[in-house]
């Protein structure tokens, strides 16, 4: 018994030690993982792997087969890049870890993030002046500060109405000068970033650009607010690489907008992904926004829609309203008119 007690304390060392070496090789690891990030190495290097693997095998002496050993430390290899990896996301300029406080988005007086909610509601297209005037006019009588419109579209069929371009941009800037609303306007690619940037208040980068990353890349030089609409076949792990790209760039003006996933399910336009909101504000410092109306797709679930996305925390609101949907150029079925907005946006503030 002696004997036994005797060897399981050496057992113990032998555990304490091999914990001890674990860890500093994870520490070795980690610090590896650093200087990769820095030079722009690959994370995961096999042919290294194998050199390791091999000249460990080479010493082993048994009793362990190298099979056993090679199983052993191939686990510890897996454990140590999944270690990376989360030192990596959480070292992200965007997330929580690199900056606990919430980023606060200053733009024309207003505040986009923190305890705030922000509403940004307008048409899917800027169509006319008459158009977006009436929208204009609808959202400075209830206070509010921002408006969307689509002036350059990402449509799906090219013969589909593809924006005014920049006569729509134009259109926006004449009556945001007169009601000092503040524009939401997307651009599909750098030279409409080029054209329309001097006016714009906030840049908007749809869904299926959120992996463009050289626009990205421009978008992040430049200094003004931007709402990254996620990619909706993108996880979210995506979408915080996506805003990653901006804000390396030196923007960390960003906005993360939850819009729906494409799923199974076809009763909706798209899901929303509520258990994005907490997730996204959990781990990063952007303000997050959702944009119930290309989530829905359907205008008869989007006050509930809104308030669930209230009710996980979300920064702020997202939907496209019209004078008359029934002859919008875009989006026809999920725009709200006046009495609907009317309805909706009365319930979310009351
Ligand atoms: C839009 O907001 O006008 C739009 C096209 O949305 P998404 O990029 O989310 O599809
Ligand atoms: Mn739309």
């Amino acid at each position: 018994m002696d004997r036994i007690k005797e060897l399981r304390q050496r057992i113990d060392k032998v555990n304490q030690q091999i914990l001890k070496l674990l860890n500093e090789r994870a520490q070795i690891a980690l610090e590896i993982g650093l200087e990769k990030r820095k030079s722009g190495h690959a994370m995961y290097d096999p042919i290294r792997e194998k050199e390791i693997l091999d000249s460990i095998l080479k010493e082993n002496q048994g009793p362990f087969s190298n099979e056993v050993i090679a199983y052993l430390f191939k686990e510890i290899f897996k454990a140590t890049l999944a270690l990376q990896k989360d030192e990596f996301i959480n070292n992200l300029k965007i997330s929580r870890k690199y900056q606990n406080e919430d980023t606060l988005i200053k733009i024309k007086g207003e505040i986009i993030g923190g305890s705030n909610t922000t509403y940004i509601f307008g048409p899917c297209s800027i169509e006319s002046v008459e158009q977006l005037e009436e929208v204009a006019k609808l959202l400075v009588n209830k206070g509010l500060k921002f408006i969307r419109g689509g002036a350059y579209k990402p449509r799906t069929s090219p013969y589909d109405f593809q924006g005014l371009g920049f006569t729509g941009v134009k259109i926006m800037t004449e009556i945001t000068d007169k009601s000092n609303l503040i524009s939401v306007i997307e651009v599909l690619n750098e030279k409409q970033l080029e054209e329309a940037y001097d006016y714009i208040d906030i840049i908007q980068i749809g869904s299926r650009n959120m992996d463009n990353f050289s626009l990205l890349r421009s978008v992040g030089q430049t200094n003004k607010p931007v709402i990254l609409k996620r990619g909706y076949s993108s996880t979210i792990e995506e979408f915080k690489l996506a805003a990653e790209y901006i804000v390396s760039e030196g923007n960390q003006q960003v906005i993360l907008c939850e819009r729906g996933i494409r799923t199974f399910e076809t009763a909706t336009r798209n899901t929303l992904d509520i258990s994005a909101i907490p997730i996204l504000k959990k781990e990063t410092h952007l303000p997050v926004i959702v944009d119930v109306s290309h989530a829905a797709g359907r205008k008869d679930i989007m006050t509930l829609l809104a308030k669930a996305s209230l009710a996980a925390n979300c920064n702020g609101i997202m939907a496209e309203i019209h004078p008359n949907p029934f002859v919008a150029l875009s989006d026809s079925h999920q725009q709200m008119n006046f009495a609907e907005f009317e309805s909706f946006y009365q319930a979310l503030i009351e």
